[in-house]
């Protein structure tokens, strides 16, 4: 079968089947070899790997993932995109196309039956939901070794900064406690059908063994990271005191910040993984 990778080949079988795009899926299909290309490198797969693909679409980037590993588990939420999926990876044996929403997908149990490896996790993501696909791949305890994926090139830009950036925020921090961030490519627009109205970048996170900080309860770290980014102007001790869910008081927190050196204006967008680690464990004993 001819490679999907080009504009001619898409558009050929999308109008063969009479396929129509859904803006809500987010479908925009790659229609760049040298991107795919890139993708699969980043992604380092071999034959003994058991790759998860989010959203196949018409299978241009399964066919990739099933030559390299050994075997690929594709979940697509669109029916209307099984028949050609049947067709284009026809080829292959070693794929399992799943038409299923991956956010209800259980993930742990597709690891398990493929013998528990940690899972390679690569994906031209759909853009409306790529942050909560995202966040529940890395708070799950989905064995997994590393995830490489298209998005927003603004949402890859929040996943590697660090404090001082404008970007710096939770997705931030979340995404460089469980894993480590690196731009593979940027992409622009004109390498998608249709083109979306935001430029891309694919950015590989390397799955953590083991978190770079050690915190007492990680549910609680995310609960005083998003607490300290919840009002962006205001200062993190307001976040903290008016964050119901902490039950702190502004005098409980006020004092915290004295003992770890931490003026009251300071704000969360100046503070490193480590410095909220701190705090939260600090704070985590006032509960
Ligand atoms: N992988 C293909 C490519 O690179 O050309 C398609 C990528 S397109 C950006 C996103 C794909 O995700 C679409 O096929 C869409 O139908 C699918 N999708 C959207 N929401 C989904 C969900 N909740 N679960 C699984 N697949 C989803």
């Amino acid at each position: 079968m001819a490679t999907l990778g080009n504009r001619r080949n898409t558009a050929e079988i999308i109008q063969r089947y009479g396929f129509d795009f859904r803006k809500k899926y987010g479908q925009n299909f790659l229609v760049d070899n040298s991107i795919l290309d890139r993708i699969v490198e980043a992604a380092d797969i071999t034959k003994d790997d058991c790759v998860l693909e989010i959203g196949p679409g018409i299978g241009t980037l399964t066919q990739r993932l099933a030559e390299e590993a050994g075997e690929v588990v594709a979940v697509e939420i669109d029916r209307n995109l099984l028949p050609i999926l049947a067709e284009t990876l026809a080829d292959y044996d070693n794929v399992t196309v799943l038409n299923e929403d991956i956010l209800k997908t259980d993930i742990r149990g597709i690891a398990a039956e493929h013998g528990g490896r940690p899972l390679k996790i690569v994906a031209n993501l759909p853009y409306y939901i790529t942050t909560p696909i995202i966040m529940s791949l890395l708070e799950s305890r989905v064995p997994k070794a590393s995830i490489t994926v298209m998005v927003q090139r603004e949402v890859a830009d929040r996943m590697r900064v660090g404090p001082g950036s404008k970007e710096y925020g939770s997705l931030s921090l979340a995404v460089q406690y469980y894993a480590k961030p690196e731009m593979i490519a940027k992409v622009p627009a004109s390498c998608f059908m249709p083109k979306p109205n935001v430029d891309s970048a694919v950015i590989r996170l390397t799955c953590y063994d083991k978190p770079p900080v050690e915190v007492r309860d990680e549910e609680w770290l995310f609960a005083v990271i998003r607490a300290s980014f919840n009002q962006r102007r205001k200062t993190l001790a307001n976040g903290l005191a008016n964050a119901g869910n902490l039950g702190l008081d502004r005098g409980q927190v006020e004092t915290v910040l004295g003992e770890l050196g931490m003026p009251l204006t300071v704000r969360g967008e100046t503070l490193a993984l480590e410095r909220f680690a701190e705090l939260s464990n600090r704070l985590y004993e006032l509960r």
